[in-house]
């Protein structure tokens, strides 16, 4: 009972601050736009402060969870309300014309519907809450930006990963949305912008030592999707692929094994192998073995090879397991993607 009370309490007090910051929040978009005359007058700073913060009472009664991070969220709505905007209104993103590429279907979502959807496939729901307010904000900027570069013919993004974005589909009886949708709704309507456009949004599942730039795996130079420091350590981010000496013989022309020659730096990581006359760089060796990451041991084993990878994906722009780990040491969401996305600025879809 005791415990029950004190929740009622901390949601008293949860409504409270909502609308101390939903006063913030007014003010701010009423300087936003008396600034930027072009910004559409027809968004309302009162239901938009409104719809982010009633969830909390909400979500607590309806799953009688425990969301640890309720404590941290209010301590820092002061910070939401200074969000570095530049004003920028892009009503264009309101609606995405969503591909399925399952059935063939294009249908028309609300950017937060489909911003969920593809959160729900995309992070984990376990991870801190920052971290998935950081990646809602990713995946509805991605989506945001494709609607003015882009992929498809009669579609803004598919549901295939390999594409665009990944999309799950929620069962009502089965899936706890819940955290997910506390993200989505936290952030609503928050883009990341650079120069005055939705950024190119990558993000990947792990990272070791450094992110890698847009130029280094794309080709294309992007200002903000440059190497920045990951905060990953090697077990936060490392797994283990086993190739078979069959394996080892099929890709290297069905030579002896032992003629193949792993190289590695003193902190063990493969830089590259030589066989016969040939150099291969770690790249390739990714590529060869279809693992998932260029960072990588190797350690000659009984029947075969073990590479132990670190990191995971293409390595472009925001980690997701280094933002974990930033939403865990204190960063809020617009720190984690102004970590990983350099210079840009926060706008919204009115
Ligand atoms: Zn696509």
């Amino acid at each position: 009972m005791q415990i029950k009370f004190r929740k009622i309490i901390f949601n008293r007090i949860s409504a409270l601050l909502s609308s101390v910051f939903a006063l913030i929040l007014m003010i701010n978009a009423a300087n936003l736009l008396t600034v930027h005359k072009d910004t559409e007058t027809s968004y309302s700073p009162d239901s938009a402060a409104n719809s982010i913060y009633l969830s909390l009472d909400g979500y607590a009664a309806q799953k009688n969870n425990n969301y640890e991070n309720d404590v941290k969220m209010n301590n820092q709505k002061e910070k939401y309300s200074n969000i570095d905007t530049t004003g920028t209104s892009f009503h264009n993103c309101k609606t995405v014309r969503v591909l399925d590429t399952q059935s063939g279907e294009v249908r028309s979502e609300d950017i937060e519907e489909y911003t969920l959807h593809a959160l729900l496939a995309e992070m984990p729901q376990s991870y801190e809450m920052q971290a998935l307010m950081a990646q809602a904000v990713a995946c509805r900027t991605y989506a945001c930006r494709n609607i003015f570069y882009p992929k498809h013919e009669n579609a803004d993004v598919c549901t295939d990963y390999r594409c665009c974005q990944s999309y799950s589909q929620i069962d009502d009886d089965k899936t706890d949305v819940s955290r997910a949708l506390f993200a989505v709704e936290a952030t609503k309507g928050i883009i990341a912008s650079y120069d005055g456009e939705p950024i190119l949004a990558a993000y990947h599942a792990s990272s070791y030592k450094k992110t890698k730039s847009c130029e280094e795996v794309w080709g294309g130079k992007k200002e903000y999707l440059v190497s920045v420091y990951a905060p990953e350590s090697k077990s936060d981010c490392s797994y283990t692929v086993n190739v078979s000496d069959e394996k080892m013989g099929e890709v290297f022309e069905k030579i002896n094994k032992s003629d193949v020659i792993f190289m590695s730096g003193s902190d063990g990581i493969c830089e590259g192998a030589v066989y016969g006359d040939a150099f291969y760089d770690c790249r390739k060796i990714k590529n060869l073995f279809s693992l998932r990451s260029d960072t990588f041991e190797v350690e000659k084993k009984d029947g075969g090879y073990a590479f132990t990878c670190y990191g995971y994906g293409h390595g472009v722009g925001m980690s997701q397991k280094g933002a974990n780990l930033l939403a865990i040491s204190g960063y809020d969401f617009c720190e984690i993607l102004k970590y990983y996305y350099k210079n840009i600025k926060f706008d919204f879809i009115m």
